[in-house]
């Protein structure tokens, strides 16, 4: 028996929790896409963020769903307006690798105020970065849900 109340347990399983557990498969578009195809992506894969790379397959940009609606907002054909205007991009995006842990990221999602971080890997060429997962609120709100569920001890 190690002396440790329930709480400390608990707190010690939270804080061993990796990104790589808990993570969803990307959506990810290219660059040359339009915002008229990345509203139609985001609606058809129904996620909350996309993913934007650039040729050689690194990621480039990130869009929400505000960013989109923000860009139909004026009076631009949307199905000439390419993504890549629109989004945020490399260097400004936030980005976690699945061996960091889960808390690490949910304290960058309250810091910078975004949904979700992509999860990614350093390129294959040793440039760039390519994303490999997601990670959103709702997989933290999973965490959360089986954390509770276990039975501690
Ligand atoms: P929404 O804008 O739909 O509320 P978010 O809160 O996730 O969704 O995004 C807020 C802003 O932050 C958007 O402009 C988006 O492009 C940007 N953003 C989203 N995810 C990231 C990230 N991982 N790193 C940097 N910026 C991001």
């Amino acid at each position: 028996y190690t002396g440790k109340t329930g709480s400390q347990l608990l707190t010690e399983k939270v804080k061993k929790i990796k990104v790589g557990e808990y993570s969803s498969m990307p959506v990810v578009i290219q660059e040359s896409a339009t915002v008229y195809e990345a509203i139609v992506t985001m609606f058809l894969e129904d996620v909350g963020t996309l993913y934007i790379s650039n040729k050689s397959g690194q990621l480039a940009g990130v869009v929400s769903r505000k960013d989109l609606l923000r860009a139909s907002m004026g009076k631009q054909d949307m199905n000439t307006i390419p993504i890549n205007i629109i989004m945020t991009r490399m260097p400004n995006i936030t980005y976690c690798f699945k061996e960091d842990y889960l808390l690490e990221v949910a304290h960058k999602l309250i810091d910078k105020q975004i949904d979700g971080l992509p999860v990614v890997k350093q390129a294959e060429d040793g440039k760039g970065l390519e994303v490999v997962g997601r990670v959103t609120k709702t997989n933290i709100t999973k965490a959360f849900v089986e954390l509770a569920r276990d039975e501690i001890i």
